[in-house]
């Protein structure tokens, strides 16, 4: 097999970062792959960039996890005024700043409150009102992340977001793991609404199926598959050269195939 630059057991997962001819240098957690350097640009923009879009003017922002850098490295290409990351594993950190440059590239910006704690015990001590965004940039719901798939923990980011604030989550795949899909769709309906809830999906090469999913919760009433300036969206695309999103991408991803439709008992989303 290729080589293996870093490897450690931390004290929550076994941290490893591979190189791989086809998608350069991955890091995987416990032997899932969670980013690689050739296509880790699809999940990352496409858990910052909708929901950044459709907030007027997002100023403080949480991620939860995000350990290798990429999310905080899209969501500082805003005028954000401060985005607190709360990763549970400085392993994680560690070996993105030594073997991920292209992802950990934005871990000194001064925007940057860089915090090593556990995001389920965060979200409950933090003020009400505290982030007009929260991105919820965790691994699968095994091992340490298993918190950050229940009622209690979105009950608290509900209260850690200003009123018309937005709440995007890691959702899995309606591939691979359907349970897991279609359980933490429901947990957000029953906090955030049913009409409060959408669901998008993208193309990761990189993972089981290929098809996966962030889920976004609003707080409000607004519909995060239209309720953002396409001119607007347009523009930022081309002056950031983003590679995944665009304004036409941003409607297209939260139409859902039918079968998927009917697994989270939705008749049509795009209302
Ligand atoms: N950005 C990655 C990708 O593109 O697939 C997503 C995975 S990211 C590496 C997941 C991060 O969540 C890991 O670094 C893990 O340590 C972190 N994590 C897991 N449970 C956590 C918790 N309870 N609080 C904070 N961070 C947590």
């Amino acid at each position: 097999t290729g080589n293996i630059p870093f490897n450690e057991t931390s004290p929550y997962q076994i941290v490893r970062i591979f190189e791989s001819p086809e998608f350069g240098r991955f890091l995987a957690l416990n032997n899932m792959v969670m980013c690689t350097e050739r296509d880790e640009f699809h999940y990352h923009e496409m858990i910052v960039h909708p929901v950044m879009q459709v907030h007027a003017d997002p100023k403080r922002v949480l991620v939860i996890g995000g350990g290798d850098g990429g999310t905080v490295r899209e969501v500082l290409k805003y005028p954000v005024e401060k985005v607190t990351m709360v990763e549970i594993d400085e392993a994680v950190v560690r070996a993105s700043r030594e073997f991920l440059p292209t992802m950990s590239c934005e871990f000194n910006n001064p925007k940057l409150d860089l915090r090593i704690a556990d995001g389920i015990q965060y979200v409950k001590e933090i003020e009400e009102a505290s982030f007009d965004i929260i991105i919820v940039d965790g691994s699968d719901p095994v091992g340490p992340a298993e918190g950050l798939f229940t009622a209690d923990f979105y009950r608290n980011c509900m209260r850690a977001l200003r009123p018309e604030g937005l709440l995007v989550t890691q959702g899995e795949s309606p591939l691979f793991q359907e349970k897991a899909f279609t359980e933490l769709n429901q947990c957000l309906k029953k906090i955030f609404g049913r009409e409060q809830v959408r669901t998008l999906l993208f193309y990761a090469p990189s993972y089981p199926s290929g098809m996966w999913s962030h889920q976004v919760a609003v707080k409000g009433n607004i519909n995060p598959a239209k309720d953002f300036s396409v001119e607007k969206a347009r523009l930022f695309t081309k002056e950031k050269k983003l590679k995944y999103y665009s304004e036409k991408i941003h409607t297209a991803a939260f139409e859902l195939p039918g079968f998927v439709k009917t697994m989270l008992k939705e008749t049509d989303q795009a209302k």
